[in-house]
């Protein structure tokens, strides 16, 4: 594995590999590397020849500067792991690599909706600082594929806005989210979690799952109220529990049945703040 920290050496490495008919697969992360990412980075060899991870934990993107501070860094397991897993290069960027004119005056997108419910509300300016980010990330890499997680849901619908108002043409691949086996899923943040608070974490999974398994057409409004009340007894606060249509993430309280949905929800344990989703059939 090649380890650049400079953006005109990845883009010269990547410009001749291009230039010799390779394909790139990309896997942008923030690094606290865990099977979820992993997943990524093994569909990201099945389909390219050329392997391409980022560690670069974003500043725009958090609104919450104690968030940013805190975030988990495990550089070197980080390394080991994505040595072992076959990547080709890894890209480990300083801010100024990312930003080079300064963290002021970054672009703004235009993601309508997108931007104004769910993780959009209660991390303003969160997305803005993703697709800051990813245009950048984009613009470097060029790759032909990008992997992201279903597990940010709202986020792939977002780049997938970002990559259509920019004209980027990679694809984006929405893969599968990784649970441990009592079925919370994975995340960097899990790292953060007291020996007690992971006992209850796994509630998140529960409560969406729940309203996976029992929600019927008609009103839908109460199985996120006794979601969110479950969370509560549990030790969360919680910002939302809601259902939204798959495909263009509208939130939805009555149901036909027939729309493929997603439930989602964002909760606090203590200081750690969680996120999940469920795809939900329709009816058969
Ligand atoms: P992060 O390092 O948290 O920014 O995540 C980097 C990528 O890994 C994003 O596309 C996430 O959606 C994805 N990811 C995070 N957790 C999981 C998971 N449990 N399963 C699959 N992908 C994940």
């Amino acid at each position: 594995m090649i380890l650049l920290k400079r953006a005109n050496a990845l883009r010269e490495y990547l410009s001749g590999k291009q230039a010799n008919g390779n394909t790139i697969g990309f896997v942008p992360t923030m690094g606290a590397l865990h099977q979820g990412h992993i997943s990524l980075i093994q569909a990201a060899r099945k389909g390219n020849s050329i392997t391409v991870c980022s560690i670069f934990v974003n500043p725009t993107q958090f609104n919450d500067p104690s968030d940013f501070q805190r975030y988990p860094v495990t550089l070197e397991k980080d390394i080991q792991l994505l040595e072992k897993e076959g990547v080709d290069i890894l890209f480990l960027p300083y801010v100024d690599e990312i930003y080079p004119d300064g963290l002021k005056n970054l672009p703004s997108y235009d993601l309508g909706y997108l931007e104004t419910i769910l993780e959009g509300k209660y991390r303003p300016g969160h997305f803005q600082g993703v697709c800051q980010v990813m245009h950048r990330l984009l613009t470097l890499v060029t790759c032909d594929d990008l992997y992201m997680g279903q597990k940010d849901y709202q986020q792939c619908m977002v780049v997938s806005k970002l990559l259509q108002l920019t004209g980027i043409k990679t694809r984006l691949h929405t893969c599968p989210t990784l649970r441990e086996p009592d079925g919370l899923a994975m995340s960097s943040r899990n790292m953060r979690l007291s020996p007690e608070t992971r006992h209850q974490a796994v509630c998140i999974s529960t409560a969406l799952q729940t309203i996976k398994n029992h929600i019927k057409p008609g009103d839908t409004a109460h199985h996120c109220r006794e979601a969110e009340q479950f969370l509560q007894e549990n030790g969360f606060k919680v910002d939302y529990v809601a259902i939204a249509d798959a495909a263009e993430l509208r939130l939805i309280s009555q149901w036909d049945g027939n729309l493929p949905l997603v439930a989602l929800a964002a909760a606090y344990l203590n200081d750690v703040r969680l996120i999940d989703n469920m795809l939900i059939p329709t009816v058969q």
